[in-house]
């Protein structure tokens, strides 16, 4: 086939994003192009997420869409991957429309898949026969090899990368659906790692993002040694044009998470931000949920987070509504929210997810409409946290990575009219808007800001 062109669409998380990245090198190197639109591609693959049953629905509704497209493109490849092929498997074969059904550690064979069914026109699934099951080294390795060989500092965002330091998921919190399509944790060799960001910094990449689901739960052991967290961010620190690290997302470790806040204070490389999802306030609901802390351990890890790293930046993620959830359990939530002090928190309405112990035990019992209630609550009182943490900035001057062209125009003026709108991320990962020449997207740049809202700082470059 003359002039591929392969259309791809990522749902979820920072994950998928990578994995798509990684495909999408992979298939350009084969000599395909991207396209934006299904509407002329010769190969769509959707990237699908299975956390929330509202990704699930959006990804049939493409399927059907693409069943229409094929009636006059019949040649058209249709593949689905990521975390809904795994959890599913054949069953998507039910719609004619997919042809490929491939899960998240089949992926560097994903090619090889496109061109039988271009050759063949046969259907192909291919996932883990037990996700549970620790992967055989060869899948590891494998794995690890199309990273290295695929991953990019251009994929995402000018001059930043993202890299795995991990896979899976050994928490079973009761209502997530990740630890049975992604599989048990497995930690990636450090020197590995190493070797990546260095080629990834080498390419242009002044910020690394360290990603895992659990990422803090980074564990290798080689001989005598076991490296952790802290161990991989001192190692890469030594990374001499890497600027800034980062990690995401974290759980709350009660073991080992002082060493790593200790390492985030010493290490200069290391942004003062930290993601560490608390999901509920109450300690009924964090037993429900199979969360390994109370309330209060989880606040004094944040206090132990700031004795080493003061300026640091927190978010948090929350479910409201979960089974059960009362009240009082949601007050606890909006106590602990106070307390915590965040920069930003997500919150979630939650959604049952088939396979999950709190979707087999536990009814959906709160009505949609109060979900939505304390959802909104819940932003509502951080909203106000924001905008009152994020004054300490004004009148600062503050050192940003600037990703690009701002889609909204927030403060655009006639003077500017040669500078368009950038945004920008502190090291806290406060997003921050100025004026300045595009030319700047993927350097470092100084901004004083002049205002600041509970999302967004603004500011003039200087
Ligand atoms: S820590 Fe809990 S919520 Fe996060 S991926 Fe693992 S099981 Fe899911």
């Amino acid at each position: 086939m003359k002039d591929k062109k392969l259309y791809i669409k990522s749902f979820g998380c920072q994950m998928n994003k990578l994995d798509a990245g990684l495909v999408t090198a992979a298939f350009e190197e084969d000599g395909y192009s991207i396209t934006d639109t299904e509407d002329n591609a010769d190969v769509v693959l959707f990237n699908t997420c299975s956390v929330r049953a509202n990704a699930e629905n959006r990804v049939h509704s493409r399927i059907g869409y693409i069943g229409h497209l094929k009636k006059t493109r019949p040649h058209m490849v249709l593949g689905i991957i990521g975390c809904m092929a795994q959890r599913l498997g054949e069953e998507f074969l039910k719609d004619t429309a997919v042809d490929i059904v491939c899960g998240p550690s089949q992926i560097p064979d994903l090619l090889g898949m496109v061109n039988d069914v271009i050759s063949e026109r046969k259907k192909i699934v291919s996932v883990c026969a037990d996700v549970r099951e620790k992967p055989d080294a060869t899948i590891s390795e494998t794995l690890d090899e199309f990273e290295y060989a695929f991953d990019s500092s251009k994929d995402q965002k000018t001059n930043q990368a993202f890299v795995r330091v991990m896979r899976g998921c050994n928490n079973f919190c009761s209502y997530c659906i990740v630890p049975f399509v992604r599989g048990p944790e497995v930690s990636r060799k450090p020197q590995q790692i190493f070797d990546q960001c260095k080629k990834l910094v080498d390419e242009g990449a002044k910020q690394i993002t360290l990603l895992g689901q659990t990422v803090n739960s980074y564990e290798y052991s080689a001989g005598e040694k076991t490296y952790r967290l802290p161990d991989l961010l001192e190692m890469l620190s030594e990374i001499d044009s890497l600027k800034w690290l980062r990690f995401i997302t974290s759980y709350p470790n009660l073991n080992h998470d002082e060493d790593l806040f200790k390492a985030m204070g010493e290490l200069d490389k290391v942004c003062p931000y930290l993601h560490m999802p608390a999901q509920s306030g109450s300690d009924r609901i964090l037993k429900a949920m199979n969360r390994h802390y109370s309330a209060q351990q989880y606040l004094d890890q944040l206090a132990v987070a700031r004795s080493y790293v003061p300026d640091i930046a927190i978010a948090g993620d929350f479910i409201v509504g979960f089974p059960g959830e009362t009240d009082e359990d949601f007050e606890a939530t909006v106590e602990l929210v106070k307390k915590a002090n965040y920069k930003n928190i997500f919150a979630f309405k939650y959604s049952p997810r088939p396979g999950t112990k709190t979707d087999k035990k536990l009814e959906d019992n709160i009505p949609e409409e109060i979900k939505k209630l304390r959802n909104n609550e819940l932003l509502k009182v951080q909203e106000q946290i924001s905008a009152e943490y994020n004054k300490r900035y004004e009148g600062k001057i503050l050192e940003v990575l600037v990703e690009g062209p701002s889609k909204k125009a927030h403060l655009n003026k006639a003077q500017n009219a040669n500078n368009p709108q950038l945004i920008a991320r502190t090291a806290t990962d406060h997003i921050v808007v100025f004026n300045g020449p595009e030319s700047l997207a993927g350097n470092f740049a100084q901004v004083e800001i002049e205002k600041t809202m509970p999302l967004t700082l603004f500011g003039n470059l200087v």
